[in-house]
């Protein structure tokens, strides 16, 4: 702004510059006598006036155009509009008006640009499944999209990286980052915690050096479930090849009798019989569960329509099953609620599920013992629970019954016939049917497994 000191020294030297003129004219005509001195004074008067007064108005003009300069700077070009106009004045300040408001207007445009960039990247940053970090200077971390902050649990990541991460593989990697060199490309390592998890971390090297110093990138991509299912499909194999082996092994190891020593033996050919007919009735039924349980796997994602009677379903079951549990002296009970109770689903899936648990409730339940199956509706589900008085299962086996092949005791499975995939099959189904399973047991006592489907509407 003008100091006015500055601003009285201005006014005076424009006075003076605009009174010359006339001071001259005035003298001149003075020293000719054509006027008096009396007039002089009076003509520089009459010119002084006018002078002060255009003096006072061009300065208004440019101390409106250095406001409206000054709000431009410090106002942010995004802010609306200042559309007021200067009136209309001395100075031609239109084109100097025009041009600052083509300058915030380009102004305006590359800051919306840029805006709306970052919001993209934000969002992009936020939206990408696997855990990304931004660290700053002595591994401070900057910022972390919503998968990292997931991925530790936290509201958001801050401070130094070490509170979440501890692994020296990767810290000196990252160190490795900062000191300009180039870190491995991929680094593999295990968090511990309740359960390990693997991960592969990806560093990348922002090069250009910000005002706030070094920044490095860090991806990481968790490894744990791929490296489950891998180690699941391994297991699956061994399981598969060894399930079969000992079949193939024992139906090998008669024939090669029959071929040879006991060729003619003939109380030796109805035993071996016997057992080759055992064991290839375990080999066909293990690949039967096999199929089963792979078709199952393919339709999981696709839930039944059907509306089925879970009575109907039970008395098939225990016609189908009524014989074993005769044969093996056990009592099977039905509880049946009077009303019928509707579920929606596959009902030979159905079927296969509560065949798989009567028939394991009658294969590891005590002698002379009963086995009971209860169906009652329970707000918007139905529940049935298949229940046994046997030697029950340990807590510590519960969670892991329904793997494939997994068993408490596999000896007492395989000579009860057992394939080790019963429960596996009864879990994919109960998920197709969009249900749950539910095992209690108390050793020594005896189980309790449920099924709760969602009941059909009307
Ligand atoms: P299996 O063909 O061996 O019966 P399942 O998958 O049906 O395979 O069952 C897995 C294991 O769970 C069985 O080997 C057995 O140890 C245990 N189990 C299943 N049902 C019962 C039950 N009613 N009582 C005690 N143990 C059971």
């Amino acid at each position: 702004m003008y100091n006015s000191n500055g601003y009285l020294w201005k006014m005076l030297l424009f006075i003076t510059v605009a009174t010359v003129p006339v001071a001259i004219v005035s003298f001149w005509l003075l020293s000719h006598d054509y006027i008096r001195i009396g007039h002089v004074a009076l003509l520089i008067g009459a010119a002084i006036l006018p002078a002060f007064v255009l003096f006072t108005k061009l300065m208004r003009e440019m101390q409106a155009v250095a406001f409206r300069m000054e709000r431009a700077a410090i106002m942010s070009p995004l802010e609306g509009d200042d559309r007021s106009t200067l009136r209309e004045g001395l100075l031609p300040l239109d084109n100097v008006l025009l041009t600052m408001e083509q300058y915030r207007r380009v102004l305006q445009h590359m800051l919306r640009e840029a805006q709306s960039r970052q919001d993209e990247a934000s969002l992009l940053f936020d939206m990408l499944p696997d855990p990304v970090l931004v660290l700053g200077n002595k591994r401070r971390i900057r910022r972390s999209n919503v998968s990292a902050n997931q991925f530790f649990s936290v509201e958001e990541m801050e401070g130094d990286l070490t509170r979440f991460i501890r692994h020296p593989a990767l810290l000196k990697a990252i160190d490795t980052a900062y000191e300009g060199r180039e870190p491995d490309s991929r680094i593999e390592f295990t968090i511990s915690d309740v359960v390990p998890r693997h991960v592969a971390a990806y560093i990348v090297n922002l090069k250009d050096e910000s005002s706030e110093g070094l920044r490095l990138i860090v991806t990481l991509h968790d490894l744990t479930a791929s490296r489950r299912m891998q180690q699941m499909r391994v297991d699956f194999v061994a399981n598969v090849s060894h399930e079969l082996r000992t079949p193939l092994a024992i139906l090998i190891g008669a024939l090669e009798t029959l071929m040879g020593p006991a060729r003619n033996d003939l109380e030796a050919h109805k035993r071996f019989f016997t057992m080759m007919q055992a064991q290839s009735l375990r080999m066909s039924q293990l690949i039967d569960d096999l199929l089963s349980l792979s078709q199952i796997e393919v339709n999981e994602h696709s839930r039944p329509s059907d509306r089925v009677d879970l009575g109907k379903v039970l008395c098939g079951v225990s016609s189908l099953i009524k014989a074993k549990a005769v044969n093996l002296d056990k009592a099977l009970v039905l509880d049946l609620p009077e009303e019928p109770v509707f579920v929606t689903g596959d009902f030979d899936q159905l079927t296969q599920v509560f065949t798989n648990l009567v028939d394991n409730a009658l294969k590891y339940s005590f002698e002379k013992s009963e086995v009971r199956v209860e169906v009652r509706p329970n707000g918007r589900e139905a529940r049935v629970a298949v229940i046994d008085e046997g030697e029950g299962i340990a807590e510590e086996h519960l969670s892991r019954l329904t793997e494939r092949f997994y068993r408490v005791d596999s000896d007492r499975s395989r000579k009860l016939g057992g394939t080790g995939l019963g429960l596996a099959i009864v879990k994919h189904i109960v998920s197709r049917h969009r249900g749950h399973l539910e095992i209690d047991s108390v050793v020594g006592k005896g189980s309790r497994f449920t099924v709760r489907l969602p009941l059909s509407a009307e």
